[in-house]
């Protein structure tokens, strides 16, 4: 097999140390690894996979970094330029896992260097969807999916017609998350602790109080609307407990696809290493008798607010996801900081979602319009 070269950015966090994992049997060499402030676990990484070059995005972190690997042959750069420049690499494939906005300039960055991109960033096409395909059109590159419920939907769709007629409805599973069947009153006083606790996927925290509030659906229902051009209106979400089925597709026949397995993301992130190509893997096979049972409910859009309010902020469109990303991602930082409750967090989005936002035809104007949703929320928090 031909080696692959892989430029990891995020590596220290949930899917990066996953991918990790499995970059090996999937016949690729690091070429360079990019994480937040995790010194020492990027240390050990780099001592094992011996990329050439390395960026912390912290500037402290990437000069510690830079004396604790002074014995090796190794470069480190830091912060958004680093990120950008590793992202620019000249390699087969760039996988994003950082978390956050702070993931969309990296990814363009590499698009506009003629790179395929493996993306689990999800804020990136949330907020700069119209600019991040159009980048991938003009340059010609692959972009993959590497959350789950995208990479299902990928998945069901090899094999059918490019133009997307045959497609009626795009189907996103979701867990329900941990507050699944709890009342709006009953979530007021819930603390980090409970939100943490998912019932199946093992995740970063960000995201774990994401799919909590089923903002995390919402996020991928917008991200869906991208990668695959479809309209929101075509995209549904139903809660599936089990997480068995990660996502499904039904065509105009009503002919209904699934893709089936244990919740593992190594399986996904796996499948955007080898895409087309298909590897063994370390991951458990699914025994649907042993499964026995799945359940499916409509999503309680009552109580989990933050669903509704991405529909609503994909079908305003321009920098309104952008916006809404924004607000959600500092709420959820007060809510980790025990500044807020846990329903603030639809409140703030909601008050958000409410003003106007512009058209989204530029970074600059993404990355305005989510610092001024961050600000909205401080303010509103006081
Ligand atoms: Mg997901």
């Amino acid at each position: 097999m031909e080696t692959k070269s892989l430029v990891l950015l995020g590596s220290t966090g949930s899917i990066g140390t996953q991918t990790l994992g499995v970059v090996e049997e999937c016949g690729y060499r690091v070429d360079a690894l990019a994480a937040g402030r995790q010194v020492a676990a990027l240390e050990e990484q780099i001592r094992r996979f011996r990329p050439s070059v390395a960026a912390m995005y912290d500037e402290a972190a990437a000069r510690d970094l830079k004396t604790r690997v002074a014995d090796l042959d190794v470069t480190v750069l830091s912060g958004m330029d680093g990120l950008c420049e590793l992202a620019s690499r000249n390699v087969d494939l760039v996988l994003n896992s950082v978390v956050g906005m702070v993931g969309l300039q990296p990814t363009l960055k590499a698009i506009e260097s003629g790179n395929d991109v493996a993306l689990a960033n999800k804020e990136t096409l949330v907020a700069g969807g119209a600019l991040v395909m159009d980048a991938v059109k003009k340059h010609g590159v692959r972009l993959l999916p590497v959350d789950s419920e995208h990479s299902a939907i990928f998945q069901c769709l090899q094999g059918a017609p490019a133009d997307r007629r045959a497609v009626k409805r795009l189907i996103l599973t979701a867990s329900g998350g941990p507050f699944f069947g709890r009342s709006a009153a009953e979530l007021e006083h819930v603390t980090l602790q409970d939100a943490l606790k998912h019932p199946n996927w093992s995740m970063g925290a960000k995201i774990t109080v994401d799919s909590a509030s089923m903002m995390n659906k919402g996020l991928e229902l917008i991200e869906a609307r991208w990668l695959f051009d479809v309209p929101p209106e075509k995209i549904d979400v139903v809660v599936h407990r089990e997480s068995i089925i990660h996502s499904l597709v039904e065509y105009v026949d009503n002919a209904v696809i699934a893709q089936l397995g244990v919740p593992d993301m190594r399986v996904p992130i796996q499948y955007a290493l080898t895409y087309p190509a298909r590897a063994v893997s370390p991951v458990g096979e699914l025994s649907l008798a042993d499964v026995a049972t799945m359940t499916f409910y409509k999503p309680d859009e009552e109580t989990f607010r933050c669903l509704p309010l991405c529909r609503e902020a994909i079908l305003r469109g321009g920098l309104t996801p952008a916006a809404v990303n924004g607000a959600n991602e500092q709420a959820v930082a007060l809510f980790m900081d025990g500044k807020i409750g846990f329903m603030d967090i639809p409140r703030l989005v909601e008050t958000v979602l409410a003003q106007t936002w512009g058209s989204a035809d530029s970074v600059e104007a993404v990355l305005e319009a989510d610092r001024a949703a961050r600000a909205m929320v401080l303010s509103a928090v006081g």
